[in-house]
């Protein structure tokens, strides 16, 4: 199957394009999706959350509070490794079985942190949504009335804008309406199209 990473940073129009794409006939697979599938009661990543964090995350109904997870590794590199270490290799592994398992021209995954967590080699191509940080901040804080601190937070803590330029194939920059994103991503739909024929054949 021919995979394209679908990557950028918080509000950059990730969903709003992959939607789109998908709506073109691409798989999309979403890992933020399979993340949360995979911590819900019964999972075997949510037993060794509890293992390791303590029941103390988990809320009276028995589900992850995610919110407090995130607070407990935000500042703290060791305890966020060993949530990755529980997360990750399970997140991998159920995105490239879905990917193999899809019934489309090629499959887009959509993965936040793709660069951060250095997965290019996972995939055939790595498609950045751009946009410059101050469009990210005013999309973000319309769309989740979220403190202006919470995204400078967040902002700070993603990688740079010019080293993912750097690490990306393809780039759409999202800095103008919907309607050009969409046209944007139709373009590199018949683009992928081609590419994956191309391998196929
Ligand atoms: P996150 O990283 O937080 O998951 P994301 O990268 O998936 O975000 P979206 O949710 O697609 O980003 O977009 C962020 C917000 O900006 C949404 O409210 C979306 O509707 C809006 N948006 C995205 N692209 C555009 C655009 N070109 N014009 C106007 N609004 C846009």
């Amino acid at each position: 199957m021919f995979k394209v990473g679908l990557t950028g940073g918080i509000g950059s129009g990730k969903t709003a394009a992959s939607d789109h794409f998908a709506r073109l006939g691409a798989a999309v697979i979403d890992t933020d999706l399979i993340s949360r599938e995979l911590v819900e009661p019964g999972q075997a990543a949510l037993a060794d959350i509890v293992g390791h964090f303590g029941s103390g995350i988990l809320d009276p109904a028995g589900h992850l509070d995610r919110a407090q997870l995130r607070e407990r590794v935000f500042g703290d590199p060791a305890e966020r490794r060993i949530l990755e270490g529980i997360l990750h290799p399970r997140i991998r592994a159920t995105m490239l079985a879905r990917a193999e398992q899809a019934s489309a021209p090629y499959a887009l995954l959509v993965i936040p942190l793709l660069i951060e967590t250095g997965q290019q080699a996972l995939v055939d191509r790595v498609l950045l949504i751009d946009v410059p940080e101050d469009i990210q901040r005013s999309r973000v804080a319309a769309r989740d009335g979220q403190r202006l601190d919470q995204v400078e937070r967040i902002l700070a803590a993603q990688t740079d804008r010019a080293t993912r330029q750097r690490e990306a194939d393809d780039t759409i920059c999202n800095d103008s309406g919907l309607e050009q994103l969409q046209a944007a991503v139709e373009a590199m739909h018949r683009k992928y199209l081609q590419l994956a024929g191309q391998r196929g054949r």
